[in-house]
């Protein structure tokens, strides 16, 4: 199914601020929120909607290639949109934190979605920039990257204490390891409830803490990693190593590792697409007879043949010499564009050839004005 205009979903002008996005979105969010809409395929697509249109405008930097590009520019971002809702719960989890849809079910006064509690303890996650070249992108690659990174503490597990250590329970919240605030509104009662920050949720408070770790159960370490770059990749593209982020304080699951990518500029290359341009010079005698010249290409040198009377600016095209198709089988093209090169130093002999050369019948360009004016006129009936 196509996209819907992401400004067309969230029913804003193309120059809304952030806070009118802002309005919009809660606004649909509210409307069609799942607590409010159960078992209603239709009212899941339309959260589902207003969440990636929401997800792409108030991002600067996504909404500025959606802007130029399209769905297309969001999605060489490395955005695909939300599968589930409950990727757009973790998405904005701030979001409707802020305006109180975190207890959106007590807000209604009927849910089992009252606490969306994910892993509080769960690692963070690392970014790598990952510099490749071209012919590193053609033929994809194996990256060793050195990491600084939390992993779990070895002499207590992760678990914080000194081997043998016992715990007392929290006084702040008395063990449960949250904290509820009860307040009124004109809906009715509405609960809040918090992780307690004494215990960070645990319930228990560590009266020896490991001396390695000094309690955090984790500790920074120098990791190299692996990464398995496919052939085809682009700036701006990412890989997710999962779970090989940042170790979780107390035992908490690891985070991941996004990688992105960040295409090197080439010495000869540019890319356009999977296709790759490359400017070649040759001589004024080679573009008036023709020639086979070499050619350098992504996988080595090879053989161009140039026609007779190739002209500055022609584009011959070398097939399947480009760079692979991320996800898919199949190749761009090398494209040589021809510039016929002009000489400023030249000898005595040459230039008596040249002046030899200058009155001769085919040598000058030839532009006939009165056919050029016919050939308009006609086209145009005037
Ligand atoms: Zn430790
Ligand atoms: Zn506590």
């Amino acid at each position: 199914m196509a996209k819907r205009d992401y400004y067309e979903v969230l029913g804003v002008s193309r120059d809304a601020t952030d806070e009118e996005i802002k309005k919009a979105y809660r606004r649909l969010a509210m409307q069609y929120h799942p607590d409010r809409n159960p078992n209603n395929k239709g009212a899941e697509e339309k959260f589902k909607e207003a969440a990636e249109a929401y997800e792409v405008l108030h991002d600067p930097e996504k909404r500025s290639k959606y802007d130029r590009f399209g769905h297309e520019g969001v999605r060489s971002m490395g955005f695909e949109g939300f599968s589930n809702v409950e990727d757009i719960f973790s998405a904005f989890s701030d979001f409707f934190g802020d305006f109180g849809f975190g207890g959106f079910g007590d807000f209604f006064g009927t849910s089992t979605r009252t606490t969306r509690r994910t892993d509080s303890n769960r690692g963070s996650d690392l970014e790598v920039k990952l510099d490749l070249k071209l012919e590193e992108i053609t033929t994809g690659i194996t990256k060793k990257i050195r990491i600084k990174r939390y992993v779990r503490c070895d002499i207590c597990s992760g678990a914080g204490e000194e081997p043998g250590s016992k715990r007392t329970v929290c006084s702040t919240c008395g063990g449960t390891g949250e904290i509820r605030r009860v307040s009124r509104s004109i809906f009715g009662q509405i609960i809040n409830v918090t992780i307690c920050n004494a215990c960070w949720g645990e319930g228990k408070i560590i009266k020896n803490k490991c001396k390695h770790c000094g309690g955090e159960g984790i500790v920074k370490k120098d990791t190299m990693i692996n990464v398995k770059i496919p052939p085809g990749v682009t700036t701006g593209n990412y890989l997710t190593l999962r779970g090989q982020g940042n170790a979780g304080r107390r035992g908490g699951e690891y985070g991941n590792i996004i990688v992105v990518i960040n295409e090197l500029e080439h010495k000869y290359f540019k890319r356009d697409g999977y296709d790759i341009l490359y400017d070649l010079k040759i001589s004024y005698p080679q573009a008036v007879l023709g020639d086979e010249v070499e050619i350098p290409t992504l996988s080595g040198k090879a053989i161009l043949k140039i026609p007779p009377g190739g002209q500055s600016g022609k584009i011959l095209r070398m097939g399947k010499k480009g760079i692979p198709y991320l996800n898919g089988n199949g190749k761009g093209d090398q494209l040589v564009r021809i510039n016929v090169w002009i000489p400023t130093h030249i000898s005595q002999k040459e230039r008596e050839i040249l002046q030899s050369l200058k009155h001769s019948e085919n040598i000058n360009p030839k532009f006939d004005n009165n056919g050029f004016f016919k050939k308009v006129k006609k086209h145009f009936k005037y």
